[in-house]
């Protein structure tokens, strides 16, 4: 709990002007005047830290990055559009046509459309495997993959990944190991855990007024002799390794966003910071509260998941490497679609809609939404059975929600 009084201290902090406007300036500029055609040249060369043009950056998310750099102990971070475009921002960043990506774990819907759908009609495949796979993973890794891609807590499969085992694998074979933290922001710390970089849906936690689209990217600091990034793997990049530390920024920024143009906006980046100034505050409670719904409805016979739980099959994992909790996120499996549809309509005051992280309370049926163009086998790799419903717990009393619940539950199947 330590942990929380800290970032209490920092974040309010971090976005704050201490003279002038308290709050952050929202720079809506799309262009930016240069000084003289000497200046223009050094800006493009990127030897003056000046905004060039918005699609690049502009002053408003630059904020925004200085602070999640800051929060996160990385060298630097790239604020995008939405959580897929800092997955794509990444993803073709890195990697090129004929390199293989690792996905270990069932995914959110989006992540896994796009490594199974998307990125093999550019030429780049991907493997998928159970987080607790370290067979296969190995294998993989073995025989070149490029990248290795988990989420901190499987969403909403809320199977918990051993961070530290697979950095050391992802070091051992010179894989990029990229963590998607979601929805673990503050209390799992991937680069201290070893991993090269880290993606966010600022969209959820973050912001948790679902009030701002946004995403992110931070890394990594580049070491002196980068022994995994030095390798002719990843020749492709090297010219631009050579900027510095933060060079790997300027891989993101000069391959990707460039390119596609996935940038972020200055009002979303603005919102997202008026978000981040809570965000421990909004934690500590969610997941204290998490914690005791799981328990109240297990109590009462709700078939609710949750790794705090000690029916959970990595209760263990949490207990070791989850102290603060994992994420807003449980599950209650109505066993059919028809129930779940009657539990839904039964609750009030939960909010009905496809999102996570809210100060509020939501929850939706799984098959039916998200996961409706899925195939059955692929449902299953994902955790999705046909009465899954996926509740996304707020900043309401644990007790009126387990009381909510519970009597949606009574009503509708019990
Ligand atoms: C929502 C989500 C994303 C995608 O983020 P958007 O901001 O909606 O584009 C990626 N990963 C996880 C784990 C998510 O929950």
């Amino acid at each position: 709990m330590k942990h929380y009084e800290y970032f209490n201290t920092l974040l309010p902090h971090l976005t704050a002007n201490r003279e002038g406007p308290v709050a952050s300036q929202i720079v809506p500029s799309a262009a930016f005047g240069y000084a003289s055609a000497q200046e223009a040249e050094a800006i493009f060369a990127g030897e003056a830290p000046k905004p060039v043009y918005a699609r690049m950056g502009n002053p408003t998310g630059g904020k925004l990055e200085q602070a999640l750099a800051k929060m996160e102990g990385g060298a630097a971070a790239v604020v995008t559009s939405s959580g897929m475009g800092a997955i794509a921002m990444v993803l073709t960043a890195f990697l090129q046509s004929g390199d293989r990506v690792l996905c270990a774990g069932g995914f959110f819907g989006g992540t896994y459309a796009m490594m199974k759908d998307t990125m093999p009609r550019f030429g780049i495949e991907a493997e998928f495997c159970d987080v607790d796979d370290f067979e296969k993973m190995e294998k993989s890794l073995e025989n070149g993959a490029k990248m290795l891609f988990v989420e901190s807590v499987g969403n909403p499969n809320l199977r918990l990944p051993d961070i530290r085992r697979m950095a050391i694998m992802c070091d051992r074979y010179g894989a990029l190991f990229v963590v998607d933290n979601t929805l673990t922001p503050l209390i799992v710390q991937p680069l201290k855990m070893g991993a090269d970089i880290v993606v966010y849906s600022t969209t959820k936690i973050i912001s948790g007024h679902s009030a701002a689209l946004g995403g992110a990217a931070l890394f990594r600091a580049l070491k002196d002799e980068d022994e995994k990034l030095i390798n002719r793997k990843f020749a492709s990049i090297h010219p631009i390794l050579k900027k510095g530390k933060a060079a790997l920024m300027m891989v993101l920024k000069k391959r990707a966003m460039r390119d596609f143009g996935m940038s972020a906006n200055a009002f979303a980046s603005f919102l997202t910071m008026v978000g981040l100034e809570t965000l421990a505050l909004r934690t500590e409670r969610v997941n204290t509260s998490v914690k005791k719904l799981a328990q109240l409805l297990h109590d009462e016979g709700v078939k609710v998941r949750h790794p705090s739980l000690a029916d959970h099959e990595h209760h263990l994992r949490y207990e070791a490497l989850f102290a603060d909790g994992c994420g807003p996120v449980v599950t209650i499996d109505c066993g059919t679609k028809e129930r779940a549809f009657a539990f839904l309509n039964e609750l009030k005051v939960p909010i009905q809609t496809a999102n996570i992280g809210d100060n509020r309370t939501l929850a939706l049926h799984m098959a039916s939404t998200i996961y409706r163009d899925f195939a059955e086998e692929e449902r299953r790799h994902m955790g999705i059975t046909p009465g899954l419903v996926r509740v996304s717990v707020g900043l309401e009393t644990p007790l009126v929600l387990a009381e909510d619940m519970i009597g949606a539950w009574k009503k509708s199947i019990g």
